[in-house]
């Protein structure tokens, strides 16, 4: 990438520096914005571009016996390094945690990463969406506990929205949650082309599936949405533990 096109879309169409006016970017100046894109710019090129060709040599191997998928030791350490960087919370509000910078700067953050490796860094996003989500409508001991693991990469996010024939028409989604005696819902559905379902990167895995609760109202009112871990949480004044191992199976790749 070019940082001179870089800089001249950011700071000359777009003035980007004006936003450091405002009351919510008044910690941020251009020298906040240039570092970030530097370190984007060594991270990218040491940990995502050098191992962009291997990692399409070396696809993810999902063992159906010991249900693992297996990444690349580069790949697993590319998502140390970028989660250790601080580039999951560039654009995160500060009270959870985050850098609070411009969306323009975290998408142009963003932007060395997928350009460097278009097909691995795109786990990163999801953790993100899931982020905000909990942010947002999420309970006290979600926001407190499982969001600042999903902020440092401890834990990832996904997005389960597409089932095989519904992309587009989520409406016609028809993977269904039954609510349970104890306050549970069961989730019983297939969904398809979930980026990041899994990985070996530690820790659990914090679904968001959209699904339909009996009776539901047709059209999109009818969609619930819910968090379905891949090991069960456990809260306490401690924080959060893993239990038991959810029944979420990848099927495919
Ligand atoms: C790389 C990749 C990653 C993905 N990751 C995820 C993920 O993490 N989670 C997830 O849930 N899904 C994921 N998806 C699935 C993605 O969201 C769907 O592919 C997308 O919603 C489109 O659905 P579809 O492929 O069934 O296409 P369709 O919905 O069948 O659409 C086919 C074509 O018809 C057009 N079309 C559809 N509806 C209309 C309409 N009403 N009017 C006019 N034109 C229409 C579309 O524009 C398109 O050109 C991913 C897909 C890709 C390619």
């Amino acid at each position: 990438m070019n940082r001179r096109d870089l800089d001249f879309i950011l700071y000359e169409v777009e003035n980007v520096e004006a936003l450091c006016q405002t009351e919510r970017y008044q910690h941020c100046d251009r020298a906040t914005f240039d570092a970030a894109l530097d370190t984007a710019h060594q991270l990218a090129h040491s940990h995502f571009h050098q191992y962009n060709a291997k990692g399409d040599r070396h696809p993810p191997q999902y063992c159906q016996e010991t249900d693992t998928l297996t990444l690349l030791p580069e790949h697993v350490a590319a998502h140390r390094a970028y989660s250790d960087a601080g580039f999951l919370t560039t654009s995160m509000d500060a009270e959870v945690g985050g850098s609070q910078m411009p969306v323009a700067v975290s998408g142009a953050v963003g932007l060395h990463f997928s350009s460097a490796n278009a097909g691995f860094s795109a786990h990163f996003a999801l953790n993100v969406g899931a982020a905000k989500i909990l942010q947002h409508h999420g309970t006290d001991e979600q926001r407190a506990h499982v969001l600042p693991k999903l902020l440092s990469g401890e834990w990832c996010g996904t997005m389960c929205l597409s089932e095989t024939h519904a992309g587009s028409s989520l409406t016609d989604i028809r993977t269904t949650a039954h609510p349970q005696p104890d306050g549970t819902y069961k989730i019983r559905g297939n969904k398809m082309w979930i980026t990041a379902a899994e990985n070996n990167f530690g820790g659990t895995i914090v679904h968001m599936v959209l699904a339909k609760l009996p009776g539901a109202p047709a059209g999109t009112k009818g969609i619930s949405l819910f968090l379905v871990p891949k090991h069960a949480l456990s809260f306490s004044e401690e924080g959060v533990s893993l239990g038991e191992r959810n029944d979420v199976r990848l099927g495919g790749l």
